[in-house]
């Protein structure tokens, strides 16, 4: 049976986003996606005293949405951190089949880079598209300008944009 890949937001996303990464994945990856329900972020799941979420107990929480052996994408405007790490722009779990992407840092702006409509969907697609690769079982790529390259920054992720490499999309299209 075919997967599907469902779509879960937080109740601050933008409907705009939500149609933008639905129409947009469903032409970088060969499964159907679908918009599923809204969804509360777990009060254990926040920290106070950094205001922020902790990404991974996030994923475990979707991993019990929806059908087992669908993908899942969960999307929110709150500040992901994870173990070692003072923030994530996102997190995937393969083998859940789970991931989650924050947009709290994409309208950011650093110096010669001021935030467009386009930079942030840039962003937003290359956050979407990185984490759902690990999803699909891609894992980092060495090459800058590809859209697994890991992301430190906004830096990073402008450089690198929502493509992947020769390479990367060969396993994609193979998969
Ligand atoms: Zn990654
Ligand atoms: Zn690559």
């Amino acid at each position: 049976m075919e997967s599907t890949l469902w779509l879960y937001f937080a109740a601050d996303v933008a409907r705009s986003v939500l149609e933008l990464l639905r129409s947009r994945l469903a032409e970088v990856f060969p499964w159907p996606v679908r918009l599923g329900q809204q969804i509360g972020l777990r009060d254990d799941a926040f920290v106070p005293s950094r205001s922020q979420y902790r990404a991974s107990l996030i994923l475990k929480r979707l991993g019990r949405l929806g059908p087992a052996g669908d993908f899942r994408l969960a999307v929110t405007g709150a500040d992901l951190f994870d173990a070692g790490l003072n923030f994530v722009f996102g997190e995937a779990d393969a083998l859940s089949r789970c991931a989650v992407i924050s947009l709290n840092r994409l309208q950011m702006e650093y110096p010669g880079r001021p935030l467009t409509q386009n930079l942030y969907r840039h962003r937003v697609l290359a956050e979407a598209v990185h984490e759902i690769g690990h999803l699909a079982g891609l894992g980092h790529c060495p090459k800058p300008t590809c859209v697994m390259h890991f992301s430190n920054s906004l830096v990073d992720t402008d450089r690198k944009g929502p493509d992947f490499c020769k390479d990367c999309r060969s396993l994609i299209d193979g998969s």
